[in-house]
């Protein structure tokens, strides 16, 4: 693997630094310590990720299960968590579910019994978020808001698999005022819905926000933002 250029490198830190007074800002504007986002970097190219973890991003994200294990076999001296976003097909779980830290997107039914087989299989909780169509956008992948709610009633019956909050994306046709409508809704999804968990199960997280609108994200309280072409903006692919 070869180590990026120097000028690659200092662009990467100036992204990341950048990125982080924005989150920094915008948490703070929300009431929250900066500390209570984590920025979640997504499809970064390896040998790049060595200079996102030098400088204390360990939050690595992949929509695309090869591409996550190629990573996590390359990068397995670092001591990077590995996220899940995106559409999932269940002859890949079995290898995936040991590298991740959090599984987004988990986005029917269908899925999330699958998941728990697989965990259950593996003796094993994975950690999860319900994906929720809150842009209401034809085609988009998740939950519809209202199957959330008796979906909660029967997350017992899926112990293997932790759920930890929601995950959603903001419709692509809207303005960025828009988008925080669509991240409200769904903070006041999981805030309507937080004292009927099963017990023992917690809803910390919201997943939401990526380049063009995390700080709206923020204001409506995320603690995960996905960020993937912000941080490289600038920087040449051929490095
Ligand atoms: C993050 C993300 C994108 C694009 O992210 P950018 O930061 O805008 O590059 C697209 N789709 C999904 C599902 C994502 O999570």
């Amino acid at each position: 693997m070869n180590d990026p250029s120097a000028s690659v490198q200092h662009a990467l830190a100036e992204n990341l630094a950048g990125l982080g007074d924005r989150i920094a800002r915008a948490a703070e504007a929300s009431g929250r310590p900066a500390a209570a986002v984590t920025l979640v970097t997504k499809y970064i190219p390896a040998a790049w990720a060595r200079v996102l973890a030098t400088a204390g991003c360990h939050d690595l994200g992949e929509s695309r299960p090869q591409e996550l294990w190629t990573k996590a076999a390359a990068l397995a001296d670092l001591p990077v968590r590995w996220h899940f976003i995106g559409h999932m097909q269940r002859n890949k779980l079995r290898r995936t579910l040991p590298a991740i830290e959090l599984f987004h997107s988990v986005d029917s039914l269908r899925l999330l019994a699958a998941l728990d087989e697989e965990a259950a299989a593996a003796g094993r909780q994975v950690p999860g978020l319900l994906e929720v169509n809150i842009s209401g956008d034809a085609g988009k992948g998740g939950f519809e808001p209202a199957e959330v709610e008796p979906l909660v009633e029967r997350l017992a019956e899926f112990a293997h698999v932790r759920t930890q909050g929601l995950m959603g994306m903001a419709s692509l046709s809207h303005a960025a005022a828009d988008a925080e409508r669509d991240f409200e809704r769904l903070r006041l999804l999981r805030d309507r819905l937080i004292d009927r968990l099963p017990d023992g199960v917690l809803w910390p997280h919201l997943s939401m926000g990526m380049s063009g609108d995390f700080e709206a994200a923020i204001r409506q309280g995320a603690t995960l933002v996905r960020v993937g072409s912000a941080l490289v903006e600038g920087i040449l692919p051929s490095g």
